[in-house]
């Protein structure tokens, strides 16, 4: 059997949902995108109309991007956070409905798969991703292989940076999510006293003139994260380390208010390239790599 050459890929965001025909190279040749339901049977019913909107004759597997822990081998949804899709068997339902073969995995998982196909980490087998946005989600690559341990391993939002912090929805406290995310940077903002309309890229031209507060708001949001950053390091040593979602690249230009100090744990860190398309398309390549192993 010749292997397909395209794939419907799905990316379940906390604000939208995309959704598109892609080939074998990753490149979209068609598009849909919608407002998320935050209803769970709403939603399916939604991810189930956007497959068939996109079908076209050859495409039999649909990978979907789903934010929160995932067990990619069973086709669960272990939690989630914005929308939560755990009490439903996400696989087999989209599966029943639409007669495809359905592939789900952690959102990041998708979006570290698009990147190291066709994006900022092309040619390397050792990678670690945050994407950056409302929360933030984590993904490594080891060996060429996204690293899945016993069910769901890259839950990096969730390393602790602070063992006394702010209370996380995982039930920890201190978890990176909690102080250098896109919703935290937004509590920085209103607690130092800054217009809470101004954009992560304005709040880094007024740090970079030397006003106190934007300075104090980037290191209270960097600082963290280069925590996190170089503890991950420590942990995995990859060849590159990449920030994504909306927030990747105003992040990694934080990161120069906390540079890495110890020659033990440096790595490159630079922003994820495929921008809020990386999710949707790695989901599609996901799912075509699916189908060529088990067709
Ligand atoms: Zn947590």
């Amino acid at each position: 059997m010749h292997p397909p050459s395209q794939a419907i890929g799905i990316d379940i965001g906390g604000t939208n949902v995309r959704a598109a025909c892609v080939n074998a190279s990753g490149q979209i040749l068609d598009y849909v995108t919608e407002r998320t339901c935050r209803e769970a049977p709403a939603l399916v019913a939604r991810l189930v109309a956007m497959v068939r909107q996109l079908d076209r004759p050859g495409i039999s597997t649909v990978g979907i991007g789903v934010p929160g822990r995932v067990d990619a081998r069973c086709g669960l949804v272990l939690s989630g956070g914005y929308v939560d899709l755990s009490a439903i068997s996400l696989a087999d339902v989209i599966g029943r409905e639409t007669g495809k073969r359905v592939f789900i995995d952690n959102d990041c998982n998708m979006a570290l798969t698009a990147e190291v196909a066709i994006g900022a980490a092309r040619g390397c087998r050792h990678v670690a991703m945050l994407t950056i946005g409302t929360g933030i989600g984590g993904a490594l690559m080891l060996e060429g292989t996204v690293l899945r341990g016993r069910r769901s391993a890259g839950q990096l939002g969730h390393v602790t940076v602070e063992a006394r912090g702010l209370a996380c929805k995982c039930g920890r406290r201190g978890c990176v999510e909690t102080v250098s995310s896109g919703t935290a940077l937004g509590r920085h903002i209103a607690e130092a006293g800054l217009p809470t309309d101004v954009t992560a890229d304005g709040l880094l031209a007024l740090a970079r003139s030397g006003d106190s507060r934007a300075i104090g708001v980037v290191q209270a949001w960097a600082g963290p994260l280069r925590a996190a950053v170089d503890s991950i390091v420590a942990a995995v040593d990859p060849e590159l380390f990449l920030l994504g979602g909306g927030l990747g690249q105003a992040a990694c230009a934080a990161l120069e208010w906390a540079p890495a100090v110890s020659p033990w744990y440096q790595c490159p860190v630079k922003p994820a390239t495929l921008g809020d398309d990386a999710g949707v398309i790695g989901a599609g390549l996901a799912g075509a790599q699916r189908d060529m192993l088990t067709s």
